[in-house]
């Protein structure tokens, strides 16, 4: 399945491209722009720290051997990434992953890897996601979730409320604490999900806390609404909702996962 955003990196990096010169998607690029700003840029800061193993009351998602616990962004077909060395990699042509499971409240550990091949720049280098809930493939563009960004931002730059570790087009990170390509990272993540009156309205806002390989990034940041590409966020009424991992359209090298695990709270 071709990516619903498989042409807004290139449109962004690539200025000159055949894809710039369709009207259409020159047009959207600019509107989109208009929710992208660069400073000010956050701290470069290097991160310590290893990973850590799942504690004993953990929900593993990936252990390093199969894909049980997740589905195709289609839920009737099977995930289709490819496990090897006990690392996932994610496979642009099938699409996202999203877990069986259903989760409100939960703390959850990933640890990701951009390629040391990685190529492109700005969105279009090592893109990928974390969508702490997944609503289903809504309007086209993105507005499936809230979705913490995973990007090689290591001397990459992109427009700050999109690096690495922000909510995407919400909140810039405290720092960037990227590691070099081709070492493994991590997130720890704290999710308190929205809660919706019985009329659908929001009661209480959706809260973040993102942890890039121990360095704080998101301090309890409320998030305004889905993820959106071009616009403002918004909510719709949701309850428990599963985890999606973004397969992401550019033309980089994929990122890599391993050890993933979630407490519900
Ligand atoms: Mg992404």
């Amino acid at each position: 399945m071709l990516k619903k955003n498989f042409f807004f990196p290139i449109l962004i990096v690539i200025s000159f491209s055949t894809f710039s010169q369709n009207r259409n998607w020159d047009s959207l690029g600019k509107e989109a722009a208009k929710t992208e700003y660069y400073t000010p840029v956050p701290p470069v800061v290097t991160p310590g720290g290893l990973p850590q193993d799942a504690p004993s009351d953990a929900i593993i998602l990936f252990n390093g051997k199969d894909l049980n616990a997740w589905h195709g962004e289609d839920s009737t077909k099977p995930a289709g990434w490819k496990i090897a060395d006990g690392v996932i990699t994610v496979d642009k042509k099938t699409g996202g992953i999203i877990t069986k499971q259903r989760f409100m409240d939960f703390q959850m550990h990933l640890e990701w890897r951009i390629p040391t091949e990685i190529t492109g720049s700005s969105q279009a280098r090592g893109n990928s996601g974390v969508f702490l809930a997944y609503l289903g493939m809504a309007n086209g563009f993105l507005e499936d979730g809230y979705e913490v960004q995973i990007l090689d931002c290591y001397n990459n730059k992109t427009y700050v409320n999109g690096q690495t570790g922000s909510i995407y087009k919400q909140a810039v990170p405290l720092a960037n604490a990227c590691k070099k390509p081709g070492e493994w990272q991590y997130y720890d993540i704290i999710w308190k999900a929205p809660r919706f009156n019985a009329d659908g309205s929001l009661k209480t806002p959706g809260y973040v806390t993102v942890l890039h390989n121990g360095v704080l990034l998101q301090n309890n940041t409320e998030v305004k609404g889905r993820t959106k590409w071009i616009g403002q966020p918004d909510y719709v009424a949701h309850g428990a909702s599963p985890i999606k991992l973004q397969a992401h359209g550019d033309p980089s090298p994929p990122v890599s996962f391993r050890n993933i695990w979630v407490r519900p709270l």
